[in-house]
Formats: structure tokens, sequence, C-alpha cells
């Protein structure tokens, strides 16, 4: 179903969806979720300033829009995605001054044993670097961004060493550097907010992004017939995606009575082997990008931190001082979260930020909960809907409430 978007999921498995004109509800016996993931955003003083963008936005103006972002560009953040976008911004004329990569060094003989036999991701990393040597661009480790400045749009970025250990800002020895195009790229969030609304359970899990849901070795969550596949169950790139789409899709075939149980084992096989060797890959780039508790030290009390409410952080140290402990006491307090992203953009820097400050864990700071719709949707579309939920299902019961 083209332009269509899933606005709820109950726990008994019925989706919610809805489309231009229509909406309507689906039941399904087995379901794979395979939602994706958030870009994570680092606030900064400086960094709602146009000519900052992430990694995902100056890739969509490159590659979809064929737009050139701006003429001369900093890239800063952590990952292997940041030689990616310095090669694709130099292909398309972008003067790319460095990149600044927040984690160490990596330790190529540990690397190379733990890449053992994955050689095309050894060699696509390999070619990426190079591209950056050939065009002279520095790849500068433990570096990070401190503020971007202009008047109306990005025109310089101080920037500067962090802790290794912690990545906490070294100011003293920052540097400023003219620009017009600043690329952020901390990596991603799983968005968890349908398999949250499905009653699956989750845990907080650092090294894959944030929450992610709880699975069994074949994507089945704790929800009988519920999976969760991809960037959506945590971040570990597009091929460890496919493959956990494959072996859900064949359990859920197994479940379903349409693949005996051996022949499920036999297919599911070769997928769980080359899971296993691209996590022991992954488990190394995590181990370096892993995002450190100093980042929470960049924003100042004037930046804003809620871009949808305009919340400043100086108003979540007050919410703090107030007694606030974690991000929903912060949210009602502030309106942090409250806002069309409804904490997609703001929460993960939060929940670092509160953590941070009050020496909880992130598990303990907790997440903003996701509410229905979880997808914008016309009134319209709804009022149209070819199948309703069931008569105590909440949302319904708003839907129409607004309807009346
Ligand atoms: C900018 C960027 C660059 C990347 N570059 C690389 C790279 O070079 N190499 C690499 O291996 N990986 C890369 N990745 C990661 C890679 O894209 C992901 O690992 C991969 O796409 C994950 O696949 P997925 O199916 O889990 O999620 P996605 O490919 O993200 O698909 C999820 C889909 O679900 C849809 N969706 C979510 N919620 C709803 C809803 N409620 N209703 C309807 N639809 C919904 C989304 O719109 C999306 O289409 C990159 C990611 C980003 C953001």
């Amino acid at each position: 179903m083209p332009r269509t978007v899933i606005i709820d999921l109950s726990s008994h498995r019925e989706i919610l969806w809805a489309a231009e004109e229509t909406a309507g509800a689906i039941r399904a016996d087995q379901l794979i979720v395979a939602s994706g993931a958030y870009e994570r955003s680092v606030p900064f003083p400086g960094w709602t300033l146009p000519g900052v963008m992430t990694a995902g936005g100056a890739q969509r103006l490159i590659k979809t829009l064929q737009v050139r972002p701006g003429r001369r560009a900093l890239i800063t953040g952590t990952g292997p995605l940041l030689l990616v976008v310095a090669n694709q911004l130099r292909a398309v004329g972008t003067e790319v001054v460095a990149v600044l990569e927040a984690g160490r060094h990596p330790r190529w003989p540990q690397f190379l044993v733990k890449a053992r036999g994955e050689w095309g991701l050894l060699k696509d990393a390999f070619e990426y670097w190079r591209g950056l040597r050939r065009a002279g661009i520095p790849l500068r480790f433990n570096h990070t961004v401190f503020e971007a400045h202009g008047a109306s749009a990005v025109e310089a970025v101080t920037y500067g060493p962090v802790d290794p250990a912690t990545w906490t800002p070294i100011r003293s020895q920052a540097e400023q550097v003219e620009v017009d195009l600043l690329v952020v790229g901390f990596g991603l969030v799983p968005n968890v907010e349908l398999t949250t609304l499905g009653g699956c359970d989750h845990r907080y899990a650092l090294e894959l992004g944030g929450w992610v849901p709880e699975r069994d070795a074949c994507m089945e969550t704790s929800i009988p017939g519920l999976f969760a596949v991809g960037d959506g169950a945590g971040i570990r790139g597009a091929a460890v995606a496919s493959l956990e789409g494959r072996v859900a899709g064949i359990t859920a075939a197994e479940h379903a009575g349409l693949l005996p149980r051996a022949e499920a084992d036999r297919r599911r096989a070769p997928f769980l082997a080359r899971l296993e060797s691209l996590l022991r890959v992954r488990a190394v780039l995590d181990g370096m990008s892993r995002i450190r508790p100093g980042l929470s030290e960049l924003a100042t009390p004037g930046t804003i931190v809620c871009r949808c409410e305009e919340v400043a952080l100086g108003e979540v140290q007050m919410a703090l001082a107030a007694g606030a402990r974690d991000l929903q006491a912060v949210k009602l307090l502030t309106r942090l979260g409250m806002g069309p992203c409804q904490g997609r953009n703001c929460a993960p820097a939060m929940r670092s930020y509160l953590s941070h400050a009050t020496g909880r864990t992130a598990a303990e700071v907790g997440r903003i909960n996701p509410r229905p719709p979880v997808k914008p949707v016309r009134l319209g579309a709804l009022a149209r809907m070819t199948r309703a939920m069931p008569a105590d299902d909440p949302f319904q019961a708003t839907i129409r409430e607004a309807l009346s």
C-alpha cells in the first residue's frame, strides 16, 4: 500500500493505517515491524542556524534533489557515514575543510581480526578513507564541533579536541574555521514508536542507539507473532537489517504453518551465520562510535534543545532545580517533546543530559511515550476509515469525539 502510514499498533497485532483520503485497520497473525531510525540530534550553540544540517539531510540534497548543500563544509560527528558524506560532498564540488570524528582512531589489528571474512565492508571503508586522503581532507579523531556562528546562517564553526574517554570538550584548545555548511552526524536512534504502542517489552541499549524491543534469535518480540527487524530494533546497518528481515519472514511463515520446522531451520541457518559475522564487525564500530556523556556539555543555558516548542536548556535546568528527575517530568514542566516531532529530536539528547546531570541511568531517566497518531494524518482520512478499531480503543474514542 504505497503512500500509506501506520499511525497506531495494538498489542493484538492490529495496525491502524492512513493514506491521503482514507484509513483502516488490519489485524495480522504475524506482523513484522521494520520502522527504521531517526538521525540523532546533538544540541550545541548555533545548531539551529541555516547551513547546519544532518548527514542525512546533506545526502538527501545531493542524491535526491541534486543540489550542492554548500561551498565550504566542515563535517562532524561519529561513525563511517562521515567519510561517505565527505566523499559525496567533494564529488559535487563542495570544499571539505575537515572531518571531525569524536571517537578514537581505530585499532587496526583488532578491527581486522573481527572483520575477517567481511572483505566487502573493509574494501568500502578503505575506499572512503582513500578518497579523503587523495583529496587532502584531514580526518581528526577525538575532535568535535563546539559552536556554530552566524547572523542568519552559519558563517564559522568553533571546534576542538574532546576527552577520549568521555568526549567532554577541551575548550582551551578550541579553533575556528570559516564555512557555510556544517554537517553533523552523530548516528541514528531506533524508531520504536510502533513496538512501544504494540506493548512489546523494551530495554535501553546505548550501543544499539537507545531503547530497543526485546527479541529472540528469530526477531520475535515479547508479543507472540510480532517481529521487529532492522534499525527499528537496534542500529546495525543496512546489511544486518535485510538479513534480520529474512529471518523474521521465514519464522513468520513457519508460525503460519507454511513451512515445516526443519525446512525453516534450514532456510534460516545461512542468514543467522552471516548475521553473526556482521555483528562481530559492528561491535568494533559501535565501541568507537558509542555516544559518550561529555557531548551533553556542548549546549549552554541559552541553547534551544526542543526545536518544536523552542525550549532552551536553561528551562530544563530550572525543571531539574524544581525536582524533575526524568524526561516525563521535564516534558510536563517545560513542554519539551510536546511539539509535532513528539520528542524524536529532543528526547535522546535530553535523556543523555538528564542522566549526566542527575547521575541516574538513561533507563531511569525514561522516555517520552509515543501517542497515536505516530505520523500526521488528515481528520478526513480517519472519517473515511474502512474498518473500525475495537470499540474500547482509546484512540478510536478520541477520533469519534473529535468528529462529533
Ligand atoms: C543518512 C544515512 C546514510 C546511511 N548510509 C548507510 C551506508 O552507507 N551503509 C549502510 O550500511 N547503512 C547506511 N545507513 C543505514 C541504513 O540506511 C539503515 O541501516 C537501513 O536502511 C535500515 O533498514 P530498515 O529497513 O531497518 O529501515 P529504513 O530503511 O529506515 O526503513 C524504514 C521505513 O519505515 C518507514 N516508516 C517508519 N515508521 C513508519 C510508519 N509509522 N508508517 C509507515 N512507514 C513508516 C520509514 O519511512 C522507512 O521507509 C544510512 C542511514 C542514514 C540515515
